[in-house]
């Protein structure tokens, strides 16, 4: 069977004690096996990850935005086999693996300009001959630990920013779909950076836990669900690291009167079943508003869902694949049964879907429930499947209240040919990530990503100012260079600039 290992900036001959199982979600079947790390290897892998880092850090940021480009050119050059096995463990469509890939190549884009992003602020003559100036320096050694829905892009809105402002990043992926992670660990090498600055380091809890408590360790990023999120969050301050932690989400799309339906149509039956619906930027609630709207609309998305086509996910075909394994797929459908018993409506079943010649792939097929309210857990909840949930409003204002009052706060969206409802709604939501007549809000690499309660923990965002802020500490430098001669007497209160 194909072992898939860590990737290291050291020969690492011990024996792997423990393994975590590679589905093919396609086909149920184990392809794979990943070894799972402990905290000996962690210390190896910090260790020569300080080794490596003031020598990068020192490079000039130039140099190192260099390295991005060329990593840039290779992952391009290598997109097919890379879509390839990110699609064969994780069963999105190849389409949709490429995105996943492209959008991570757009941090390394923006990484590029990194000398630009860190330029430091400077103020000539605060004082009496003195400068004050300020730099941003590398926080060190740093940790990325990510989710299974995004095995590349994740990875790279941490790597590129951490990497390019003089850090050196050690990537803990999920296991669940590790392979793509390691192949751009060799192809950030590919490109020049030099060894010890990125290395994948496979693990499961045990793996967390240890990187939570290293002293070496100066930031961790976190992406997942949010109780992990929350946890990784208080353990790591705890241990006096800087840490953002982002978690859950269940992103509402509010329909207003006035909307352009068969647009809604196309974008939500996108929004909410692309990917399975394993996306945390996915819109697996809609809120008409107003009574005409919802049935107008409930009556445009029952043939549009009947049209999906659900297949494996290298079917050209196909607009979504399986889900990642046979307990998500299990925790998915327990969802639905739950949201029946709590009274919703199931307008259209995904439950017991079968494709012929891959019955025992992890699929589900799409899902609609009407009549859904705010009182139930599966509303409550985030269900990361191809479940689509209805909660009629009556007004703007009870639209609005929803996404504000869930526990969740990643993105929303509102489809409206209103300005002013529009700008009302953007500008008084309790969310972080607003779409206007955009489906999947996820901000263009030089913004930045984050949502708000329980999406995420912490006080900066991934990628864009927000990345270099984290990924990075301020120094501030007063200055004064006296002409010669002794300059006053001992000064024995505070100093001002008066
Ligand atoms: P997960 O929380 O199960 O796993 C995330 C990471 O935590 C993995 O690397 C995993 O190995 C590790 N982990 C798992 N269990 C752990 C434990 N008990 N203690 C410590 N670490 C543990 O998440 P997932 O299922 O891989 O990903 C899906 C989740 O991620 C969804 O909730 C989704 O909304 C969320 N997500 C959020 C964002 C965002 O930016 N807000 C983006 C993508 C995904």
């Amino acid at each position: 069977m194909r072992e898939i290992s860590h990737k290291l900036a050291f020969v690492h001959d011990a024996m792997p004690v423990r393994y975590g199982d590679v589905f093919d979600p396609n086909n149920g079947v184990v392809q794979a096996r990943v070894a799972l790390g402990d905290a000996a290897l962690l210390d190896r892998a910090v260790e020569a990850a300080h080794k490596a880092q003031p020598a990068w850090a020192a490079t000039n940021p130039q140099r190192r935005a260099r390295v991005m480009f060329r990593f840039k050119d290779l992952v391009e050059q290598n997109m097919d086999e890379l879509a390839h096995l990110l699609s064969s463990e994780h069963g999105k469509v190849i389409a949709d693996a490429k995105g996943d890939i492209q959008r991570g190549l757009e941090v390394v884009e923006f990484a590029g300009g990194i000398p630009h992003a860190l330029k430091g602020e400077f103020t000539q003559g605060a004082g009496p001959g003195i400068d004050v100036f300020s730099m941003r320096q590398p926080v060190g050694v740093g940790v990325g630990i990510t989710p299974f829905n995004f095995p590349a892009m994740i990875p790279l809105w941490m790597s590129a920013v951490a990497i390019a402002t003089g850090n050196a990043f050690i990537l803990k992926p999920s296991e669940r779909d590790p392979s793509v992670p390691v192949r751009l660990g060799e192809l950030f090498l590919e490109a020049g950076l030099p060894e010890g600055i990125f290395q994948v380091i496979h693990g499961d809890k045990e793996m967390v836990d240890a990187i939570l408590d290293h002293p070496g360790i100066a930031a961790v990023s976190f992406v997942g669900s949010s109780d992990i999120a929350h946890y990784v969050y208080n353990r790591g301050v705890a241990a006096g690291k800087r840490v953002q932690a982002m978690g859950g989400a269940k992103n509402h799309g509010i329909v207003m009167p006035d909307a352009d339906l068969d647009q809604v149509v196309n974008d939500l039956t996108g929004a909410a079943f692309g990917s399975a619906g394993e996306r945390c930027m996915a819109l697996p609630v809609v809120v008409p508003v107003g009574e005409k709207t919802a049935v107008a609309l409930r009556e445009k998305l029952i043939p549009a869902i009947a049209a999906l086509r659900v297949g494996v996910s290298t079917d050209a075909e196909a607009h979504y694949g399986p889900v990642v394994t046979a307990q998500h797929k299990a925790k998915v459908e327990q969802w639905i049964q739950t949201a029946v018993d709590e009274g919703a409506e199931l307008v259209v079943d995904g439950r017991g879907f079968s494709l012929q010649g891959h019955e025992k792939g992890f699929f589900v097929g799409p899902t609609l429930f009407d009549h859904v309210t705010p009182d139930m857990s599966s509303y409550k909840e985030e269900i990361f499947g191809p479940v689509l949930q209805m909660v009629r409003a009556e007004s703007f204002e009870e639209a609005l209240a929803l996404p504000s009052k869930h526990q969740y706060g990643n993105g929303v969206a509102i489809f409206t040919r209103n300005g002013h409802a529009a700008r009302e709604f953007a500008a008084r939501v309790d969310v972080g990530m607003v779409g206007i007549n955009v489906p999947i809000p996820v901000p263009v690499a030089y913004h930045t990503f984050g949502g708000w309660k329980r999406s995420a923990f912490g006080d900066t965002n991934q990628h864009g100012m927000e990345g270099v802020k984290f990924w990075t500490k301020v120094k501030t430098v007063t200055q004064r260079w006296p002409d010669g001669g002794a300059s006053g007497d001992s000064a024995f209160v505070i100093p001002t600039m008066g």
